[in-house]
């Protein structure tokens, strides 16, 4: 660390450990197109909260002509980190990695907070630990069973507390029994592939199910899913909150984890965890042990519907009837250019039919932590989503990540409209196995 507390020059605000890169920076030519699919700058049209106007921010801090102040801090936490400026820009610029490494050196040089510290303390010593998110199964199954949740939010008790702990219980899922799934699920026929499965934090601990229908539709599909019980979190939320140092040594355990499941491929069914499993090697670069280990790991990832989308299917699709609204995850659709094979998946369905969202390039306010720690800005955002899926009066919504699950289940209820929100895998697995909707609620 001593070598990332020197400045890059006297005057620049950021250390000399990987600031953003000045080749990314001088690439934008300030053309605004990625204005448009900016939701910060969709919901204050200020030019300092949209991408261009935080790549400007950023080669200040880099010039010495602004600090790391409140104001310029209060810039970047606003952004989602949705990356939906990288898929809008024609001149390629690599946003995400300007926002990785602007985040990383505000967590290294700025002075959050003593309230900010230990808030974000508390959600990663929580979020990303897949041991203390099943202890918390309990208190929460009998906070909600026992009716005492309802009572909470009846009586308006929630109000006498921070901001922050009404986000929490906005946010909590309906809990269901936890599906427990083996570590190998041998295939099904003749053997496509041997697949390690990514089980996720708030997957494991609070969507189960989608990790046992995920192993199953692959099973089907004739791929041996082995889903190592050792794998920690993969340190995603950690990685897009800039605390890069804890994100490296939960990529190193999962790399040593997937290494010796000797696979083929290893599938994410979360989002946010899939884009950044494909980070591994440019989060790893400077690893003299692990940075060629890591790209060949990142080589081998792919989001559950890219694997099944680029093999005929096998298995027999039964009907499913259903109006389903698509909410396309930013980290599918922007980080990592999924957005055509959920698509064609649900296409394979009898009786399924798909809706468009408008605004499906902007984000549902949920970004990792940031529901938890920008409340306004995500329920707004959250909101807004709730608006355009209301009038399509869709029987179930259907997206690719835990984190827009739980964003979109709450948006919903807000507005009192009781539709679930399921998995994409969720419902493929549901039509494979001939069951209907509503036993999966
Ligand atoms: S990552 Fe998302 S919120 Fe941040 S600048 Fe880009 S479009 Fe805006
Ligand atoms: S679209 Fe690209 S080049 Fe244009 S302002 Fe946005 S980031 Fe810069």
């Amino acid at each position: 660390m001593a070598n990332e507390a020197a400045n890059t020059t006297p005057l620049s605000a950021f250390d000399a450990h990987h600031p953003p890169a000045q080749e990314i920076l001088d690439k934008c030519v300030h053309c605004g197109f990625c204005l448009p699919v900016c939701p910060t700058y969709v919901l204050w049209r200020e030019e300092m909260d949209s991408p261009r106007g935080r790549i400007y921010l950023m080669k200040m801090a880099q010039e010495g002509t602004a600090k790391m102040s409140d104001e310029w801090v209060g810039h970047f936490d606003a952004c989602l980190g949705c990356v939906a400026c990288m898929t809008a820009c024609p001149s390629g610029v690599d946003y995400g990695k300007l926002i990785q490494a602007t985040r990383a050196q505000i967590e290294r040089n700025y002075n959050r907070s003593l309230v900010e510290k230990l808030r974000r303390r508390l959600l990663f010593e929580t979020l990303t630990k897949p041991d203390r998110l099943n202890l918390l199964r309990w208190p929460l199954l009998a906070y909600q069973k026992s009716g005492a949740r309802a009572l909470v939010r009846s009586t308006g008790l929630l109000k006498l507390f921070p901001q922050f702990v009404e986000a929490v219980d906005a946010l909590l899922p309906n809990l269901a029994a936890k599906e427990s799934l083996a570590e190998t699920t041998p295939a099904q026929g003749e053997k496509r592939k041997r697949v390690g499965l990514v089980l996720g934090c708030v997957q494991r601990a609070f969507f189960s199910s989608v990790n046992t229908a995920t192993a199953r539709v692959l099973a089907a599909e004739g791929y041996e899913v082995v889903a190592p019980p050792e794998q920690p979190c993969c340190g995603a939320l950690m990685v897009h909150a800039g605390e890069e140092a804890g994100a490296r040594e939960l990529a190193r355990s999962t790399i040593d984890a997937f290494e010796r499941a000797n696979v083929e491929y290893i599938i994410s069914n979360a989002a946010g965890c899939g884009s950044n499993l494909k980070e591994y090697g440019y989060l790893l670069r400077d690893d003299p042990v692990y940075a060629e280990r890591a790209k060949r790991f990142s080589a081998k990832c792919r989001d559950v519907c890219e694997v099944l989308a680029e093999a005929p299917p096998r298995s027999e699709r039964k009907p499913l009837p259903a109006r389903a609204a698509m909410h396309d995850s930013c980290h599918l659709q922007h980080a990592q250019g999924v957005r055509a094979q959920p698509r064609s998946l649900l296409a394979q369905i009898p009786g399924l039919e798909l809706f468009e969202l408008p605004e499906s390039a902007l984000c549902c306010g949920s970004a990792g932590i940031y529901n938890l720690v920008q409340p306004e800005t995500a329920a707004a955002l959250g909101d807004r989503k709730a608006s355009f899926i209301a009038p399509l009066r869709p029987s179930v919504v259907v997206t690719g990540n835990p984190g827009c699950m739980l964003q979109l289940q709450s948006a919903l209820e807000r507005v009192n409209q009781r539709v679930p929100v399921l998995h994409t895998i969720q419902l493929l697995d549901a039509s494979i196995r001939g069951v209907s909707l509503q036993s999966l609620l």
